[in-house]
């Protein structure tokens, strides 16, 4: 059994500095050196998960394959890792709370006054642990917000005591900081690092490097000066400097010797290599072709909102040789007399997942405009519900077909809740998190799916089982199943047991590409290994193009 190390991330100064990127590409470069590695994120804040906050305010909701609902940074996790993360990769301080709470109901404190410190902090801990496993070399962990929250405090105590637990050899710190440009006195600043580490050693917490966000690389006098006033040497500041593209950040880390760095303190064996990431650099760079794809969705004023849909358009490019354009369409804002004006220039359009009705005619507007001009067409979970709509009013003659969540006294909801099945997944989600919730009415988490062999979805896998995230409430009515296969749409993915519809798809006789599934495709890509569908849906935008150089 290893005695796993741990790298606490810090951050200072301001939020969305990108510590989730930065431990992702330590984590990266670790991993390139053959080690064990994860990474966990705390978030400070009272929410249990993310899983009910809106995309607007905190970006994309993540859902790992055990079906925790979780911060985006677990999808950056995931992306420069390669490994699967789960809800041992997450905790909130509400969850941690919930937790001591549940215990004090017990009467697992034995009649003491329950506190932050000792019982939220010792939870913290058994969080952090419960991270790790028997082979893991590195356990990364991040601390959401800045140092200064009020929130933070419980996280960065035991983060401090931790040190002392498990000895200096097995802890490193890392902060980071932004290190501001003032155009007025033409120089950078570093006065907001210092007071961001004077904070976090007060909280007894000593920096061993300091990583500082900056438009430019720091000059050694500025580096002298901030490793001078908080006590670390001169070779452990560190420049983070804003780089064109994220998956270039690794490579500049090492150049920076970031990696060296806290390989030679935390004792690391193993030399890096860091080919495959040279090599996807180059490709990024290098692109032959270029491809517009239009995102129809109501979360558009965002970019957080669809982060993990980014990504996974921009490794079906890499796939494909083809930088990837990402035109963002408010669904709101179509409407019958101006489709052509929204996307009569796109090479593919995407209708990605949502909540609620709003936009939602939007979206069966691009779904019909897709399928009726023939245009690639990518459906995922609320985009393959509003083909489903879309195809049941205009195709298989049922006009005033819907779904549940719309409108529950409908008459055609072919899109519905299944209650069976709903009960069923309540009691699933009680037995893995001990508590019903909001969250415990959806079906969330990774389930398998069997493809029809001759459909454009197993000729993406290339398997005939493949398991794919869910995040929804809602399923396609098998009552209509018979009217809208009759009608032409194919079904392409179906659950083992037959009663779910997972994908669909048009003949490609009738179509080059349109398809549809209940599940979150984008979860599982990562610019190593691209997902097989972005993969072919791009792969079709590409195809349907007048010639690989004509549009811009
Ligand atoms: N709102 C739909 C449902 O709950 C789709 C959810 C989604 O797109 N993630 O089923």
């Amino acid at each position: 059994m290893k005695k796993t190390k741990f790298i606490f991330v810090t951050g200072g100064v301001l939020s969305s500095l990108g510590k989730g990127l930065a431990a992702a590409s330590i984590g990266a470069l670790l991993k390139a050196r053959g080690l064990n590695v994860s990474i966990q994120k705390l978030d400070p804040y009272l929410n249990l998960d993310p899983g009910t906050m809106s995309p607007f305010q905190h970006g994309e909701v993540f859902v790992t394959d055990d079906g925790a609902e979780t911060d985006l940074d677990l999808g950056h996790y995931e992306r420069y890792l390669g490994v699967p993360m789960s809800r041992k990769n997450t905790y909130t301080a509400g969850r941690i709370y919930s937790i001591v709470l549940n215990k004090e109901r017990q009467g697992k404190y034995l009649g003491g006054t329950v506190q932050v410190i000792p019982h939220v902090t010792d939870e913290v801990k058994a969080a952090i642990k419960s991270a790790t496993t028997p082979e893991m070399d590195v356990l990364l962990v991040e601390i959401g917000g800045t140092v200064g929250d009020i929130e933070s405090q419980p996280f960065l105590e035991a983060i401090r005591q931790l040190k002392n637990d498990l000895g200096k050899s097995r802890c490193l710190y890392i902060h980071l900081t932004l290190v501001p440009y003032l155009k007025t006195s033409g120089e950078p600043k570093s006065k907001p690092t210092q007071h961001s580490v004077k904070e976090l050693r007060s909280l007894g917490i000593q920096p061993d490097i300091i990583m500082c966000r900056s438009e430019q690389a720091l000059s050694p006098e500025l580096k002298r000066k901030i490793a001078l006033f908080c006590d670390v040497s001169e070779n452990a500041v560190f420049s983070a400097v804003d780089v064109g593209n994220i998956y270039e950040v690794p490579l500049e880390y090492h150049r920076e010797g970031i990696d060296n760095k806290v390989a030679r303190l935390l004792r690391l064996k193993g030399e890096p290599d860091i080919a495959p990431w040279v090599r996807l650099n180059e490709r990024l760079g290098n692109p032959k072709q270029e491809v517009t794809i239009g995102l129809v969705g109501k979360y558009v004023a965002l970019g957080e909102s669809y982060k993990s849909l980014h990504e996974a358009l921009t490794h079906g490019g890499l796939d494909n040789q083809a930088r990837v354009t990402i035109r963002h369409v408010n669904a709101e804002d179509l409407k019958p007399r101006n489709l052509e004006k929204h996307l009569g220039g796109l090479d593919g359009i995407l209708v990605p997942g949502g909540f609620g009705d709003r936009g939602v005619e939007g979206m069966i507007l691009a779904a019909r405009y897709a399928r009726e001009k023939r245009r690639p067409f990518f459906g995922i979970c609320l985009g393959m519900q509003c083909q489903v709509i879309e195809f049941a009013r205009h195709v298989a003659g049922l006009p005033e077909a819907t779904s549940e969540e719309f409108n529950p006294k409908a008459k055609d909801k072919v899109i519905y809740l299944m209650t069976d099945w709903y009960d069923h997944r309540a009691e699933r989600h009680e037995k893995r998190t001990a508590q019903s919730d909001l969250g415990g009415t959806m079906r969330l988490g990774s389930y398998p799916c069997r493809l029809a062999p001759s459909s454009l979805a197993f000729k993406a896998y290339k398997e005939p089982e493949i398991n794919e995230r869910h995040r929804h409430r809602f399923e396609f009515n098998n009552d209509y199943l018979d009217l809208m296969e009759k009608s032409g749409l194919k079904f392409g993915g179906l659950s083992p047991d037959h009663t779910l519809v997972e994908m669909l798809e048009l003949p490609t006789k009738e179509h080059p590409w349109y398809l549809g599934c209940q599940f979150h495709p984008e979860f599982k890509s990562t610019p190593m290994k691209p997902h097989p569908l972005f993969r072919d849906f791009i792969k079709a935008a590409l195809a349907g193009r007048p010639s690989p150089t004509a549009k811009n």
